[in-house]
């Protein structure tokens, strides 16, 4: 028997427009850092913790020839083992290789930014991006504000912001403890002691635009948020679970609410990287039987949860009564694609 395969347009989101070619097979040169290092057509982008050397609006990134980092920063040895900073080969695209290098984080500026996507606090101990070589202008940037990147850019930012947060966290080995070290430009570490490889990891998360028998939208507030911020629920996949029956767990466990029986109310719409430090957002449309039931926050990660109709949830943004989530979110395409059209801010 075949299989219709019905043309479902899957969510266009902006973190999986990635237009260059990762080329793994490159991965393998073993001089491939070190002769990319001296190639003036190579472009380099540079992260400190996993922040980005862009632009102060977010509307580029600040690439440069390696070579122009090389006079500030130590290269390192071939396969990225450097000092000063990590290399990573990140791909190709239209005949540009493009690296990262990865600066540690600055003492006492824990990896991460501001909750809510700000700059954070200032920290005194960070390099000046003019020290480094970059150009004047540039500053250190959290991926959530770098809104006006192109295609390009976002996809190989989201790429090395994703790696940069496995190297940060697998300095050492999870079986024996030593010191692992970098391999494979970048994209392999190596416990010395048992000759044993680690791979780059991504937690598998849900989140899900979940709807009524009336088509009316769940949307919660967590604990955690600005006052008014209002976003799609969501949760990691445990251990041994479906993606189907962790969106169903999720939904209950947040907003006391039962996700319909059949296998069609649980549709999957699309997914993105999220590396904050290091998901992956699969998203979903779920749909709950009835229009009676009312949600019942947890109080543990949310402390509300309501249902919105359209033009109920329109007005509240447009009151300043609701934060929607940014535009970097598969959040934000979630609501944006049950909506029917764009929102705004
Ligand atoms: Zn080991």
């Amino acid at each position: 028997m075949s299989i219709p395969l019905e043309p479902v347009p899957a969510l266009d989101l902006p973190l999986a427009r990635a237009l260059h070619d990762r080329a793994a097979d490159h991965r393998t040169e073993a001089d491939l850092l070190e002769r990319l290092q001296a190639d003036p057509g190579a472009r380099a982008l540079v992260l400190l913790g996993d922040r980005v050397a862009a632009a102060a609006d977010g509307s580029a990134l600040a690439l440069v020839a390696p070579a122009t980092l090389a006079a500030t920063v130590p290269l390192g040895t071939p396969d990225g083992a450097g000092a000063a900073g990590l290399w990573a080969y990140l791909g190709e695209h239209a005949g540009t290789s493009y690296l990262a290098l990865v600066l540690p984080a600055p003492h006492g500026g824990a990896a991460g930014e501001a909750p809510d996507g700000g700059p954070g606090g200032a920290r005194a101990t960070e390099p000046a991006p003019e020290a480094l070589g970059l150009p004047a202008g540039t500053t250190w940037l959290g991926l959530r504000r770098l809104e006006g990147l192109d295609e390009l850019e976002l996809g190989l930012v989201t790429e090395a912001v994703a790696l940069a947060n496995w190297h940060a966290v697998h300095g050492f080995c999870p079986r024996c403890g030593a010191a692992t070290e970098p391999v494979l430009s970048g994209w392999v570490r190596r416990c010395p002691v048992e000759d044993r490889e680690l791979y780059p990891r991504t937690d598998p998360a849900v989140i899900m635009a979940v709807v009524d028998d009336e088509d009316r939208l769940l949307l919660g507030h967590a604990a955690h948020w600005p006052e008014g911020r209002f976003s799609t629920l969501a949760g990691f996949v445990e251990p041994g679970e479906s993606l189907e029956q962790a969106v169903r767990r999720e939904v209950a466990e947040e907003a006391r609410l039962v996700v319909a029986p059949d296998l069609g109310d649980v549709v999957y719409r699309g997914s993105q990287s999220w590396p904050f430090p290091a998901s992956l957002m699969l998203g979903f449309r779920a749909r709950v039987a009835g229009t009676g039931a009312r949600p019942q926050a947890d109080e543990v990660e949310l402390t509300d949860v309501r249902w919105f109709t359209r033009d109920g949830l329109l007005a509240a943004v447009e009151a300043g009564e609701v934060l929607l989530p940014g535009h970097l979110s598969i959040a934000r395409s979630l609501i944006e694609e049950w909506y029917g059209g764009r929102l705004p801010d």
